[in-house]
């Protein structure tokens, strides 16, 4: 990642690198926001890139596990990261998502459960969710961020839900979170860092302050 020698002092930690199954769902979401703002990101999945939805698509440069194998790959992806995060709509997780919180606590390693609310797709939802999982990365400083969670068939529209918390989450000061690069001088007028004037994004309309960052 190129966009680390500008960060301000003020900014919350970000990873380097963000990995995942690439299953439908959490993983792929992960996988989504990274592409988006120009992180580097991949990790292991199953042989023949095996998702629910048929083949991890291409355009992600995952690493294939010699075998087809889901906890093979999880295993893999705990391994080869510094904390995991979780997502699920339900409180006790089950299946995937429970083989993966264990198998973090072996590796004694950072992982985090984050409980979503499908009810609640506002923007505030999602800025609060997002608001906890900087103040986690900032305790935690992993540089390879592994994203996992539920499946898109067992729980609806999760996947589009990480993916807009994530790019919250990664955003930084050089683009917005649709991935349109903001010039350095926009950020530099007076005004916009000092009094915290919201900036409109002119292609996707998303209102960036210097204080999200
Ligand atoms: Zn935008």
């Amino acid at each position: 990642m190129s966009f680390r020698p500008d960060m301000p002092c003020r900014m919350s930690w970000l990873p380097q690198m963000v990995i995942s199954g690439g299953q439908t769902g959490g993983d792929r979401g992960g996988l989504i926001a990274a592409a988006i703002l120009g992180y580097e990101h991949g990790g292991w999945v199953p042989k023949g890139r095996l998702a629910e939805d048929g083949r991890v698509p291409d355009c992600y440069p995952m690493t294939e596990a010699d075998t087809s194998d889901y906890p093979a790959r999880t295993k893999l992806n705990i391994e080869c990261s510094d904390a995991t995060i979780v997502f699920t709509y339900e409180d006790e997780p089950t299946g995937g998502s429970k083989l993966t919180l264990t198998a973090v606590l072996k590796a004694h390693k950072p992982g985090m459960h984050m409980v979503l609310d499908p009810k609640d797709r506002t923007k505030e939802g999602s800025q609060k969710v997002a608001r906890a999982i900087r103040a986690w990365l900032d305790v935690k400083q992993p540089k390879v961020l592994n994203v996992a969670g539920s499946r898109e068939s067992k729980a609806p529209g999760i996947q589009d839900a990480v993916a807009e918390i994530l790019l919250l989450v990664l955003q930084t000061p050089a683009s917005c979170i649709c991935g349109k690069v903001i010039p350095e001088d926009v950020w530099e007028r007076t005004g916009v860092k000092e009094k915290d004037t919201p900036l409109w994004c002119s292609k996707c309309q998303h209102v960036t302050r210097w204080s999200d960052f």
